[in-house]
């Protein structure tokens, strides 16, 4: 991989490749990825060089913004609102395909709907800078033709690795021929080296839809035919875990690249995984284009140039896929759809698949939703015709759904300070006597979610937020899951001095692991958690240890509740099924029967059926039952009841509104202010202003109101009209979620 240092020639925005302008005559709107709520009005020239054309919507360009220059797009006629005279000049169109119309209608669209500033939602586009800069020059070195220089062992090592070799960066070169960086450039500068431009190698191939794939079933070639190819529309793949909805959204993606045109796989991050990406390949010979965190720099600027040009083909990506600039979109596909890490919580607050559908409405194509627990508002759209549906009942080559049952730790009491019901006990060790893989599920990180002093009873909290400090002692520290805060464990207990007093209270999976080492300490045990698993390449290795049974008990997050495969597991032990039902958020029953169902599909996969056992304090619970005989769509049937009674989404409509301030004063004050003027009509309700649960964050006092509105009234009128004229000084900030997931 080239580095950045190797680049023979790099140049700044307005410097090679900028096309200059001139002869102002008229104005035209720029928006800038800023946080802006309006493109500002610039002159533009009648035509351009290097083809005489005038600007257009979409074109990139560079403008003056106070002493610097910055990249925007044209977004249309200027607003006519500065006077020509004041009006600065664009400065040059950067040589480049413009940003789609229909990227650009999206970008109006999730504005609007979002009530986020528009440049803000520009910018999320524009994600990678560099992109729009020329395609720098990288530096290979080949063969020179340099005769009768002296050649030592060191240069003759070089030559060597050069003759069985492509063009090579110098970096590479010398890594390669274990030299110096440094005996490299001076073979360059003896002509025994020749300087050629470095091919890129794009990280991602060409996928084809010719190559034949695995053979469907019966079952899954009917659900491909029935998604309908191209069609515009919204449809849901609703099959169990482990059906083969994989398989089966493979075929529209194989009609779209025969169509020539851009698919788009949308998969919660930790979905993506490298076994994702092999059947993928099994598929279509050769790698999709990925979007996530973990690209390189490169990566990301090969990868939106080619997005933008429309040689890549197929995207696979977390929900900020979703802005990249497609040239030729035919398809968006949203794997997991019911999972809430599509709810982008911060900056410009959206749900990405909720956003999906727009972009497909928008663009006229079809949009695929795929999940083995779809989410109530895809349910509620399926029942009433605005989404079709596609079902796939059965796993495929007839492996049995897992059998879940509940253990009541009313009644099967674990032990002071343990976690694990005698009853689970004696079934892991069932399940290890007979040589197969047993997996303890607890989404809780860490030790101990709680550390309190036993002497004094105070308790270790985050000094910025309302939240325990979480002890984690993998990594030797505490932690504050909300903000990132970390601390050593105190020598002492910062209240009353006391030493060796702190008691760890609650489990997280670190501590269920220790409890697991006592009780079955001949077991080959393996903890995956964020903290162990700590990026791709470590999740595969590990992975692949269960697989290949070098592990007999498996203690895990919900990190492992996705994507793996683990044929010889046959045991689940779900440690807290209540854990998610605390804490009164409007999806809370919802969640746990998909967390819950996820985990579940991880056992049974191979030829053994899968037993499932899940803890609770309260098995008579509505989505306890539910599990246990899984009769999902009376579950949810019954949440869309209470949901309508109660005029909840997807029935009426949420948008929240966060008040929050390092002033404690101000904000309140703010709030009071807010109240006072808060809408009243038919139809609209206000709630708050409240703390929110999560009263401090980052050092900032926050306040919540929510908006309630009935679903034929649209929240972003009733905002704007309520907060037309408030001004918020200082640091006052006033966050807007429409449609909140989350209510912290
Ligand atoms: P889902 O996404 O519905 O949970 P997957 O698409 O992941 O299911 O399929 C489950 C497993 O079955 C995978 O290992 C997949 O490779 C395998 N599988 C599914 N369909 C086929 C098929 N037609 N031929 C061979 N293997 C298949
Ligand atoms: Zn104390
Ligand atoms: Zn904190």
């Amino acid at each position: 991989m080239p580095t950045e240092t190797d680049h023979a020639e790099g140049s700044p925005v307005g410097g090679r490749g900028a096309v200059p302008v001139t002869a102002p005559s008229r104005s035209v709107g720029v928006l800038l990825p800023l946080a802006l709520f309006q493109a500002y009005d610039y002159l533009a020239p009648d035509g351009l060089p290097p083809d005489g054309r005038l600007l257009a919507r979409g074109d990139f360009v560079t403008v003056p913004l106070g002493r610097r220059t910055v990249t925007g797009v044209v977004w249309g006629p200027g607003a006519g609102d500065v006077a020509p005279e004041k009006l600065k000049e664009v400065a040059a169109r950067l040589p480049l395909p413009p940003l789609p119309a229909s990227s650009c209608d999206f970008i109006d669209w999730v504005a609007q709907y979002t009530m986020a500033p528009i440049g803000a939602v520009l910018r999320m586009a524009m994600s990678v800078p560099d992109a729009l800069l020329p395609e720098r020059t990288l530096k290979a070195w080949t063969l020179g033709t340099a005769e009768g220089a002296k050649l030592t062992a060191a240069r003759r090592r070089v030559l060597d690795v050069l003759q069985a070799s492509l063009p090579l960066p110098p970096v590479e070169l010398a890594r390669l021929a274990g030299v110096s960086a440094g005996i490299v450039a001076e073979m360059g500068k003896a002509g025994l080296l020749k300087a050629v431009p470095l091919a890129l190698k794009r990280p991602f191939g060409e996928p084809d839809a010719a190559v034949a794939g695995p053979a469907l079933s019966a079952a899954q070639r009917d659900a491909a035919a029935a998604l309908g190819g191209l069609a515009p529309g919204v449809t849901l793949i609703d099959g169990v875990t482990g059906s083969g909805k994989t398989e089966v959204y493979f075929e529209t993606i194989a009609a779209a690249l025969r169509a020539g045109r851009q698919a788009l796989v949308m998969v919660p991050e930790i979905a993506l995984t490298p076994q994702w990406l092999k059947r993928f390949e099994r598929r279509f010979g050769a790698q999709p284009a990925q979007w996530h965190s973990e690209l390189t720099g490169l990566e990301r600027r090969l990868t939106w140039r080619a997005v933008l040009d429309g040689s890549a083909k197929v995207v696979v990506g977390a929900r900020s896929s979703l802005f990249l600039p497609y040239r030729d979109l035919g398809l968006i596909i949203v794997d997991e759809e019911h999972e809430s890490s599509f709810k982008q919580e911060d900056g410009v607050i959206y749900q990405a698949r909720d956003m999906a559908v727009v972009r497909g409405h928008l663009a006229k194509i079809p949009v695929i939703l795929a999940s083995a627990t779809p989410s109530l508002e895809t349910m509620v759209n399926v029942e009433n015709g605005r989404y079709r549906a596609v079902r796939l009942p059965d796993r495929h080559g007839g492996a049995t759904l897992p059998s879940i049952e509940t253990i009541d730790l009313r009644i099967d009491k674990p032990a002071r300070n343990s976690w694990i019901a005698p009853g689970l006990k004696v079934e892991i060790e069932r399940t290890l006597e007979a040589g197969e893989q047993a997996l303890l599920f607890l989404n809780r990180r860490g030790y101990a979610p709680l550390t309190l002093c036993r002497t004094c009873g105070h308790r270790l909290q985050c000094p910025r937020c309302t939240a325990w400090l979480v002890e984690h002692r993998f990594h030797q520290k505490l932690m504050c899951h909300h903000c990132g805060f970390e601390s050593p464990m105190p020598p002492a207990c910062p209240a009353c001095q006391s030493e060796g007093s702190f008691a760890a209270c609650g489990p997280g999976v670190e501590r269920l692991a220790e409890e697991a080492a006592a009780l079955f300490p001949d077991a080959r045990r393996l903890v995956l958690t964020s903290d162990t698993v700590t990026g791709p390449a470590k999740a595969e290795s590990l992975m692949r240890s269960v697989a290949e049974r070098e592990v007999d008990l498996v203690i895990g997050t919900q990190i492992i509740a996705k994507g793996h495969n683990f044929p010889h597991l046959t045991l689940v032990g779900v440690v807290d099924a209540d854990l998610g039902l605390h804490g009164g958020d409007l999806r809370a029953a919802e969640r746990t029967y998909q967390l819950m169902s996820q985990v579940a599909g991880r056992a049974g996969r191979g030829e053994k059926p899968g037993r499932v056992y899940l803890q609770t304090y309260d098995p008579d619970r509505a989505v306890m039952q539910a599990l246990k005989s899984g009769d999902r769509d009376s579950f949810m049937a019954a949440e869309a009841d209470d949901r309508r009674q109660a005029g909840m989404p997807p029935f009426g409509r949420l948008a929240a509104l966060i008040l929050s301030s390092s002033d404690q004063a101000a904000v309140t004050a703010k709030a009071q202010e807010l109240a006072r003027c808060a809408p009243h009509r038919e139809g609209v309700h206000v709630l708050g202003p409240a703390p929110a649960p999560l009263a401090l964050l980052r050092g900032r006092h926050r306040l919540r109101f929510l908006l309630k509105t009935r679903r034929d009234i649209a929240s972003q009128g009733v905002l704007k009209a309520w907060l037309r004229g408030l001004k918020f000084p200082g640091d006052l900030r006033l966050q807007i979620d429409i449609d909140p997931y989350s209510f912290m």
